[in-house]
């Protein structure tokens, strides 16, 4: 036996379940509830316009957003490394330092037993580009640096410095004319053939030594 407030209570309990079943779609905005996801859609749009389209129209923004910083980094990138000043030999200067090929080649050069300075920034132009050749200290280390391998000669680092090289003629030395002699060492065994063709390989030592007085005793 079950009392009429019972029964009501049951009754109304079943009814709002049912309309929760049927009413599943709640609009956030109001509390509305509709029986289908289009019908709650349309509600939105008649009667929150703001909340409809704003998260739309803030979706096409951040779209337009990361189109418009992505191609301002494209455009604001460095350009690509490239040749902009004039070769010599054969070596090209290029707007950025090239390391795909790095190696490194030590000169000495030697007049009447005394060294003579490889200065620094050989084939470095400042704010404008760098040969393939270049030093970065006066310690005689030749940098090669590249965007692919090469087989630089000393003559194209001497041309690159701006200074002669040859049997008869290095630096401001004219062996002929003040009757020096020129010995030349290649990872320290004495070469006999034109100095201008001794290539730059890694870690190779290169002596130049003029006299006498020589530096190197041999
Ligand atoms: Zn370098
Ligand atoms: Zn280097």
């Amino acid at each position: 036996m079950t009392t009429v407030s019972e029964r009501f209570a049951k009754d109304n309990y079943a009814g709002a379940v049912l309309a929760v079943l049927r009413m599943r779609y709640r609009c956030r905005s109001c509390g509305a509830t509709f029986a289908s996801r289009e019908a709650l859609r349309a509600h939105i749009r008649s009667k929150h316009p703001v909340s409809y389209y704003a998260p739309r129209i803030g979706y096409v923004s951040a779209l337009v957003l990361v189109a418009l910083v992505g191609g301002y980094l494209v455009l604001a990138r460095e350009p690509p490394a490239q040749a902009v000043g004039a070769p010599i030999s054969g070596i090209e200067c290029w707007s950025m330092e090239q390391v795909a090929y790095h190696v490194h080649a030590k000169l000495e050069v030697y007049v009447r037993g005394e060294r003579r300075t490889v200065p620094a920034n050989i084939g470095i132009i400042p704010n404008r580009c760098m040969y393939w050749l270049h030093t970065h200290d006066a310690t005689g280390w030749i940098h090669v640096e590249a965007p692919r391998e090469i087989r630089p000669t000393l003559g194209q680092f001497f041309d690159i410095w701006g200074q002669p090289l040859s049997r008869e003629r290095v630096l401001d030395v004219d062996l002929v004319s003040s009757g020096l002699g020129m010995r030349v060492y290649v990872d320290g065994k004495p070469y006999d053939g034109d100095p201008r063709e001794i290539e730059l390989i890694d870690m190779r030592e290169i002596v130049i030594d003029v006299g006498p007085p020589f530096a190197i005793s041999g």
